[in-house]
């Protein structure tokens, strides 16, 4: 960074670092927000049976997980960051006006099938909006920060502190507002937020300092498709990928081998397609291993290649959260605690909570390991993520198997899953992004960041094809009872456990070689 004059600063740090804390915070604050409403919305207003509410909701996050990979690409390229995150904000606030528009709800067997449309649009808007946003802010933040800036790291904590306190707020508000006063008054909170947030980041550009601006000006202006500028023809585009995302979520493949493998849930084309980004992902990656990088390297990007895969696991069980944990609180739990009954949604705050309570402890512990030269490797860590996972699912398990006397689950045994679930999150997800800039040979980095959250996509698709089969079938007049969710919840959840233990105990006896990789 080539600075004359000091930047303008605001708690030690460069203004513009609050510019990108409040814009991803009210990005994170529309997405989760939506995504705490979602599958009930999918359920209560559109008639969806559970197993086809659990695959949108995998393949939709899926996407807008998978999607940060082609919008930082095309940022690097030629957009640069503050043009990317202005069209992707433009994009989730008309997504999430479009998710307001929501039609009449399903009665007797018959759907709005054209606020459904509606919905699949608003959702590939949504999608392919986050794809622009999500990786160009955090980039933003990163150039900030001179090459050797010790506050880079403590900057990362404060930013993750954004993205949380925007989930935490918006499970509480949009939740609530969504499910008491109308799905629709919840979604459109969540794009009118969002849309004061990009005005805050207009507003603040200035402190970006010019490290957001296009690489090469004079390429976006220049003429490259039937008049049309480079830059406008990016833009055209992307919205013919809205139209295809819109598409391609809807598109289920009816091959009989594969729905039995799936019991009888036929997949979707995104999940075809992701299953195929992944295959090239790791060609590549094999090729990149025998393009002439020594030995050291190559152990570390192994290294890396077997944390971020075995992320998708844990995401692909965490993600769940926003699915079975939300339909079991919606139907078997009572929700009261301190005097306030909460709603289903509300209830994914919890995790956000958790993470903003342990983000200072946890910065505090591993200064502190190290010295005492116990801080666990990266297997390690990964492991126990594993651990705490499968763990949290446990408690959830044994909740359901011993309901209180009116049948239903306290909330307290939620809140202690999420705090055993977060535990787990702690010790994978920061620390999986700072492996990410710690084990990448330099000049691949920022598609092995784009590998790392395509991998969170991997999870929220298989969180969704693994909650299929928690799937409950209500009774004629559409009810279902408390017992009847818990019969399933109990053990399904108990599997999951299983999944999440057996994982972490064979990253454990798996660590020893790992480490001696990067040795
Ligand atoms: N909760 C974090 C975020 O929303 C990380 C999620 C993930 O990597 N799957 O940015």
């Amino acid at each position: 960074m080539n600075q004359t004059t000091a930047p303008a600063e605001f708690l030690g740090h460069p203004k513009g670092l609050f510019v990108c804390f409040l814009t991803e915070m009210w990005e994170r604050f529309a997405f989760y927000g939506m995504k705490a409403l979602l599958l009930l919305y999918l359920v209560k207003h559109h008639g969806f049976d559970d197993a086809d509410g659990y695959i949108l909701l995998g393949t939709y996050a899926g996407l807008a997980y998978a999607l940060p990979l082609l919008g930082g690409m095309l940022a690097d390229r030629y957009l640069g960051m503050r043009k990317a995150v202005l069209f992707g904000g433009a994009l989730l606030v008309l997504g999430q006006l479009g998710m307001a528009m929501t039609g009449t709800p399903a009665q007797d067997g018959i759907r709005d099938e054209f606020a459904i449309q509606l919905m699949y649009a608003s959702l590939a808007l949504i999608a392919v909006g986050v794809g622009f946003l999500k990786p160009n802010i955090s980039t933003i933040v990163g150039r900030l920060y001179a090459e050797n800036d010790a506050r880079r790291d403590s900057a990362f904590s404060i930013f993750y502190m954004g993205i949380n306190v925007g989930a935490f707020m918006s499970s509480l508000i949009v939740g609530y507002v969504g499910e008491t006063y109308g799905w629709g008054y919840g979604f459109a909170l969540g794009g009118i937020m969002m849309g004061l947030g990009l005005v805050q980041f207009v507003l603040g550009q200035k402190h970006l300092l010019g490290q957001a601006e296009p690489a090469n000006p004079a390429l976006l202006t220049q003429p490259a498709f039937a008049g049309l500028s480079r830059e406008w023809l990016i833009y055209i585009t992307a919205l013919i990928g809205v139209v295809a995302v819109w598409q391609v979520l809807q598109v289920r493949i009816d091959f009989a081998p594969l729905n039995a493998l799936l019991g009888g849930h036929e997949v979707t084309l995104t999940e075809l397609v992701a299953v195929v980004a992944g295959g090239l992902l790791y060609a590549w990656f094999t090729w990149l291993m025998f393009s002439g990088i020594d030995a050291i390297a190559r152990g570390k990007m192994i290294m890396l290649l077997v944390l971020t895969t075995v992320s998708a696991l844990f995401w692909g069980l965490y993600e769940m959260t926003y699915g079975p944990w939300v339909t079991m609180a919606e139907r078997a739990m009572d929700r009261t605690t301190f005097g306030i009954e909460w709603t289903a949604g509300q209830t994914t705050a919890i995790g956000a909570l958790c993470v903003i309570a342990m983000s200072p402890l946890f910065a505090w512990l591993w200064p502190r390991l190290d010295k005492a030269g116990m801080n666990p490797g990266y297997p390690a860590k990964f492991a126990w993520a594993l651990v705490f996972c499968g763990g949290s699912f446990g408690v959830l398990a044994y909740a359901a198997a011993n309901p209180g006397s009116d049948g239903l689950v306290s909330l307290w045994w939620m809140i202690l899953a999420y705090v055993v679930l977060v535990l787990g999150e702690m010790v994978l997800s920061p620390i999986g992004l700072a492996a990410v800039t710690a084990l990448s040979i330099p000049r691949v980095v920022s598609t092995m960041m784009g590998a790392w959250f395509l991998f969170s996509a991997f999870g929220e698709m298989i969180a969704g094809r693994l909650a299929t089969a928690a799937a409950i079938t209500p009774a004629a007049d559409g009810s279902i009872s408390a017992a009847q969710a818990l019969a399933v919840y109990g053990p399904f959840f108990t599997q999951m456990m299983w999944i999440g233990l057996a994982a972490g105990v064979l990253m454990f006896i798996a660590s020893p070689l790992l480490n001696r990789l990067t040795r």
